[in-house]
């Protein structure tokens, strides 16, 4: 059966200013890549990689400026506004705040409730008896309904921004660093929660993060990325295990040992050369840091490679 969601060279460019000059930065480079119906996909590399501008681009928070996304047989890209409101019930998202989906001054019933009034789904009682028994899966009772976001910590809080963006039954969820403001203590506790949702509705994940560890124990597959690029994609295990690329080579060894499930500090390369131009579109990404750059490595992009089962690199070291 064909993917879930399926993306097809997605560009997105900004103008930035430097200084009196304008120049454009692909914040997302010509990245491919698919989810299936189910499957956990992350997508990991540090803050600037472009994984959050890939995730709101599917939900058309922001527009891609090329490519194309199919999700269930529609075209996300061009979809009218009456059909972007219908996609909207089956992506939803959780952000790494949960206040920004969260109003203060309303209950969480309410805010909880919200996606329904928006879509016009139930009556009130019906609404009601959605809310008490989603709010009881992510681990309140029905009567938590009545209380305000201020009097939950910030995992209580990620838990009732999930109950939120489930509460529609969407097919797809997007979760951009769902834990990463939170202590690691509750990180793995919001973890299960995810994984044992997904066990019990079957929708997909995008899962966004930073670091590899968060989403080593719920990915099924990881793609990462560096400066707009997506550099390698693999099936969890394998990634862990036969990391091709320098850059994800380098974010396995930033993994402390002492938390091996879990780390919240960004990854950072080691050393800040010069680096190759992403405006020019010549070169690979990693040029400026990686240690095996050759000549060639500053003058050609490298072309994406099939390594073995579902294994993509993108560097010459394999061209
Ligand atoms: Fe390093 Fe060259 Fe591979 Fe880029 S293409 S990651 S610079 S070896
Ligand atoms: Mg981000």
């Amino acid at each position: 059966s064909p993917p879930l969601l399926s993306v097809r060279h997605l560009t997105k460019t900004f103008k930035v200013r430097e200084g009196f000059r304008r120049r454009r930065v692909n914040a997302v480079d010509d990245v491919s890549f698919h989810i299936n119906a189910g499957e956990t996909y992350a997508l990991v590399g540090e803050s600037g990689s472009g994984k959050s501008t890939t995730g709101r681009t599917l939900l058309r928070l922001i527009d891609a400026t090329s490519g194309r996304a199919d999700f269930a047989g529609r075209d996300i890209f061009s979809l009218s506004a009456a059909a972007l409101r219908e996609l909207r019930k089956d992506i939803q998202m959780i952000f790494q705040d949960p206040l920004s989906s969260l109003d203060p001054k309303r209950t969480i019933g309410y805010s909880v409730a919200e996606p329904l009034l928006i879509h016009g789904i139930g009556d009130r009682a019906e609404r009601q008896d959605r809310v008490g028994r989603l709010l009881t899966r992510v681990g309140f009772s029905p009567a938590d309904a009545k209380r305000y976001p201020h009097e939950f910590s910030g995992g209580q809080r990620q838990r009732i921004g999930i109950a939120k963006a489930l509460i529609l039954n969407p097919r797809l969820i997007v979760c951009d660093e769902p834990v990463s403001a939170l202590d690691v203590s509750i990180q793995s506790q919001i973890l299960n929660l995810l994984l044992q949702l997904q066990r019990e509705n079957n929708f997909a994940y995008l899962f966004i993060a930073h670091d590899l560890g968060v989403v080593r124990h719920i990915a099924d597959r990881i793609g990462v990325m560096y400066r707009g690029r997506l550099v390698e994609e693999a099936p969890t295990d394998t990634l862990f295990a036969a990391a091709r690329h320098p850059y994800t080579q380098y974010l396995l060894a930033s993994i402390p040992p002492s938390h091996p499930g879990l780390r919240i500090a960004p990854a950072r390369p080691p050393a800040a050369n010069a680096g190759a131009d992403r405006t020019s579109g010549r070169g690979c990404v990693f040029s400026g840091k990686c240690p095996h750059a050759a000549a060639h490595c500053f003058e050609q992009v490298p072309v994406e490679r099939i390594l073995g089962d579902r294994h993509h690199v993108a560097c010459h070291l394999f061209s």
